[in-house]
This record gives structure tokens, C-alpha cells and sequence, in this order.
């Protein structure tokens, strides 16, 4: 195998950040589908989502066992950490968003808005300047029972949600999104990048990321930032430079901030999530369907925590 095997350059910047002596590692397989990837760094350790098994794992870095995190995890799909270091969880069976306090007991942090249960949480992140948490909340937990429990949106849409970190109040930021996906903010928090995934239910619906300006609590705007050439934008990263690495159907696409594709680290199966990890946050965990990966790169994740 040639480095070539691991990564296409498509713009000569992304060739800066791509060692030829680095590797794609497959670091753990057997899961159903991989998602939610979250770096624990005082811990060493990356909790992921297999939603259908209804588990969680846990990759731990100094030794790289892999053991059970939390089973039954509530069909958990996306997972992030807070400036606290707690967990915050989106779980499709549960219908909620959750945190995992410093003792272990799991407390809901929103299920549902405006009295309506939320369809299935499938994304979150946390916006740094204010402790508030934003998630995506599509159908593809009710959908079915593949990855959740089969039911009819109450709501009847699937938007985008705000917790404010004071009051706990659930609002509705972004309404016109078909099944809006992952999401992450610029460096400086003043845009919003969220996927919409609507293809998934018509080839006449979206598939790509969107722009969305941030003003306090609420955005506006929302212009298409990049539409995927290769299966459909999930779940996705900043790097330390703004670059977006976010997860197609033939791996990682890497976008610069600008818009256009640079690279793409490619991996053996379809790819729905990454983060970045390791003590300098320049090791790219990838969650590949059945598989968790491992990349480590010549540029830095973007600070979260
Ligand atoms: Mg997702």
C-alpha cells in the first residue's frame, strides 16, 4: 500500500496536511453502524455510538483496548463534550438529549419542544462562548425500528434546537432544513455549519452542508456552503485552521473554508462521523459504518472544550 492508497490530493493545499508515511488504521471492527465519535483528553479515550446494537464503546488510547461504554444506550447516535468534560449524548430510543454527569447518572437535557416529544436527537455540539447546546433532531430514529423505535413525528418537522444553558428552554433555531444532520461552529463561533441529509428520503431533496450566520441565540442566512460528490455529508469537524473534515460515502472530504474540496482521507466503507483526538488533537478518529479508524494528520483539531 502507497500513501496514495490513504488520501487524494484534489487541491495542493490539502497536500500540506496529509503526511505521505501516514496511515489509515483500522482500530476496532464489528460494529453495525459507527457514529458519534467524542475525545475524552484528560481521559485518553473515544466514546462512540453503534446505534442499532444499542451500544456505546469505548476506545482507550494508551493501551488500544476497546470495551463496552454503555449498553443499552437509548439507540445513542451523536455524543459530544461539554466545556466540563461531561457527555452529551443524542439518543434515538430515549428521543432525548442527555448528559452524563461527573457521578455517572444520566439526566435529560431536552425531549421535548413545545410539549410535542422530539423526533430522534441525532447530532449535537456545544457553542463554547455560552455553554448552550444546539442538536439536530431528523426522523431516522422513528423511521423505522432499525435504529430506534418506529412512531410518527409529533412535531411533524425536523429542525434544529437550541438549549439555553440558563433557563433549559428548548428553541427552534433552524426550521426550513429537510433532515438536518451534523452541525459545528466556525472557530470564531460566528457561523453555523449544519448537513441536511434529506436525500435520504428523495433524490429532489438536499444533500449537502449549509451557512448559517450567528447572531447570540438565533441565525439567520443559511447558504449552501458545499453539496457532497460522493454519498451525503453526516456528521463532521473543524480543524485548527477552519477546515471542515467532514464524512462522505468514500471517506473523509476536506473543505476549506472557502468552499472548495481539497482532499479526502479515503476509508473502505461508507463513513458517518469523525473527531479529532490524541494529546494534540491531530489524530482524526473515523467512524466507518462497521469500523472505527485512526489518521494521524500534519494539522490540529479545532479547540472545543
Ligand atoms: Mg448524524
Amino acid at each position: 500500500m502507497s500513501a496514495e492508497d490513504y488520501y487524494e490530493v484534489i487541491d495542493p493545499r490539502f497536500g500540506r496536511l496529509f503526511s505521505g508515511s501516514a496511515r489509515v488504521e483500522r482500530l476496532f471492527t464489528g460494529c453495525q453502524w459507527a457514529e458519534g465519535p467524542a475525545w475524552f483528553g484528560g481521559g485518553r479515550y473515544l466514546v462512540w455510538s453503534d446505534i442499532p446494537a444499542n451500544r456505546m464503546l469505548r476506545y482507550d488510547e494508551t493501551d488500544g483496548s476497546v470495551s463496552v461504554f454503555r449498553q443499552p444506550s437509548g439507540n445513542a447516535n451523536g455524543n459530544t463534550v461539554d466545556r466540563q468534560g461531561r457527555l452529551i449524548t443524542c439518543e434515538h430510543g430515549g428521543r432525548r438529549v442527555s448528559r452524563t454527569e461527573h457521578d455517572g447518572t444520566v439526566i435529560t437535557l431536552a425531549d421535548r419542544f413545545q410539549g410535542k416529544k422530539l423526533n430522534s436527537p441525532n447530532d449535537v455540539v456545544v457553542k463554547k462562548s455560552d455553554d448552550s447546546i444546539w442538536f439536530t433532531d431528523p426522523t431516522y430514529g422513528i423511521d423505522s425500528d432499525y435504529e430506534g423505535n418506529k412512531a410518527e413525528s409529533e412535531i411533524g418537522r425536523s429542525n434544529v434546537y437550541r438549549i439555553d444553558p440558563l433557563t433549559g428552554e428548548v428553541a427552534a433555531v433552524i426550521t426550513d432544513m429537510i433532515k438536518p444532520n451534523g452541525l459545528a461552529f466556525s472557530l470564531d463561533e460566528t457561523l453555523l455549519y449544519v448537513a441536511d441529509t434529506g436525500r435520504t428520503h428523495g433524490a429532489q431533496h438536499p444533500a449537502h452542508i449549509r451557512e448559517f450566520d450567528v447572531t447570540g441565540a438565533t441565525v439567520s442566512g443559511g447558504r449552501i456552503f458545499a453539496d457532497a460528490t460522493v454519498g451525503l455529508f453526516d456528521g463532521f469537524r473543524l480543524d485548527a485552521d477552519g477546515r471542515i473534515w467532514t464524512s462522505a460515502g468514500d471517506g473523509i472530504h476536506c473543505y476549506d473554508p472557502d468552499g472548495a474540496l481539497i482532499g479526502k482521507v479515503k476509508v473502505p466503507e461508507g463513513v458517518a462521523n469523525c473527531v479529532f483526538g490524541g494529546s494534540k488533537r491531530n489524530v482524526l478518529y473515523i467512524c466507518g459504518t462497521t469500523s472505527l479508524y485512526a489518521v494521524r494528520l500534519m494539522v490540529n483539531g479545532a479547540e472545543t472544550y
